[in-house]
């Protein structure tokens, strides 16, 4: 199998103190003991020994949502994410990936994206290239949820900033989480590069995307000349200088910490800064760099029952601490938290926020 020392230094280097057992939204949604990072890296070494196929583990490789919470615990400093990234080339590039995940990858050849769907035509009026300002909404926004850019851009709009804005904006994000570092992922990568570096300025609404573009096309030798900050940093600084003015009415928000922001990023304070500008902080269980994942839209195309326990479980931590208004910052988790919301609970984007006290 080829993949790096590196990784077959991670998958070696447990020392199976099970902390990765109680921290892993799969494993805490599926209550399976091969849910974890640990037994994701047996399967990996059995692989690297020859002990068993390949083939074998590529379900359990793709149960992993990447949220980085293992990282964030284990106890040795390691990083599971980068021997699954790596499995996962091997996976496909060996014809042995599961039939969902060929059908996604399939269905983004047909269609540019893996939900097989088109932006929302009520988009296409914002479509514009008028602006040294772009607004990247990313893939899932602008198909997922379209409120959510048309709000975003509005809220922008309000504070006086004229954003560029297209829809075909593609991180490749999809292709990286489904097939790792693909020359089909760097070409894409490479592509959505050269877009971004025609701007000044690229506002980037989906943290996962921001991640990207900070950490993987960096490491992927992709330079970004255009000056890169996430909307959540965005928005404050428009509010900080005095261009968007909100109020406080005082409700109580909840921040669902995105992991992109608080463990890629090490920024578990511009959203909560955010909430303190129209209302109060109050935070629910596990949140900032510990905070549980509530979502992932490409998980929800091939497990939908495990993603809807996924988000069942984050409510159960806002509901523990009574807290009541959820807010999310990527499309993902909006959706996840949407769909299950409990009665007399709410959840709402950032934007979502922000608009409702000015
Ligand atoms: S937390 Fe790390 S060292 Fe502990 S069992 Fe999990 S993977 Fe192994
Ligand atoms: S990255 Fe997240 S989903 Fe994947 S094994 Fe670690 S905790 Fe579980």
């Amino acid at each position: 199998m080829n993949i790096s020392e590196k990784s077959k230094g991670i998958i070696d280097s447990c020392r199976f103190c099970w902390m990765c057992r109680h921290i892993c939204p799969i494993g805490n949604a599926t209550g399976l003991e091969r849910n974890t990072a640990r037994a994701r890296a047996l399967g990996a070494s059995l692989v690297v020994r020859g002990a068993t196929k390949l083939k074998e583990i590529s379900d359990n490789i793709y149960e992993c949502t990447l949220c980085g919470a293992c990282t964030n615990n284990c106890m040795t400093g390691w990083d599971p994410k980068v021997f699954i990234q790596e499995l996962k080339t091997e996976i496909v590039l060996n014809g042995v990936a599961p039939d969902y995940i060929m059908g996604l990858i399939e269905k983004y050849q047909t269609t540019g994206n893996v939900y097989g769907v088109l932006a929302c035509a009520c988009l296409n009026d914002l479509v514009n290239n008028d602006s040294d300002v772009l607004f990247f909404a990313g893939q899932d926004a602008i198909l997922k949820t379209p409120e959510s850019v048309k709000n975003s851009i509005a809220l922008l709009n309000k504070a006086g900033v004229k954003v560029s804005f297209g829809l075909d904006q593609d991180s490749s994000a999809a292709w990286w989480f489904l097939t790792g570092k693909t020359a089909e992922t760097l070409s894409v990568a490479t592509k959505t590069a050269e877009k971004l570096n025609q701007f000044k300025t690229v506002v980037v609404y989906d943290p996962v995307d921001y991640k990207l573009f900070l950490h993987e096309y960096k490491e992927w030798g992709i330079d970004i000349t255009a000056k890169v900050i996430g909307f959540n940093e965005y928005l404050l600084s428009l509010i900080e200088n005095g261009s968007l003015k909100v109020k406080n009415n005082g409700k109580a928000y909840s921040l669902q910490d995105n992991y992109a922001y608080a463990r890629e990023l090490d920024d578990t304070q511009t959203g909560r800064k955010l909430i303190s500008k129209v209302g109060v902080v109050k935070d629910m269980l596990l949140i900032g760099k510990e905070a549980n994942l509530a979502g992932q839209l490409i998980m929800a195309e091939y497990m939908p029952n495990v993603m809807t326990e996924v988000a069942l479980n984050r409510w159960q931590n806002a509901i523990n601490m009574d807290c009541k208004t959820i807010v999310t910052e990527n499309p993902a988790e909006y959706l996840a938290l949407k769909a299950t919301t409990p009665d007399g609970y709410q959840v709402l984007s950032v934007e979502e926020m922000i608009l409702e006290n000015i």
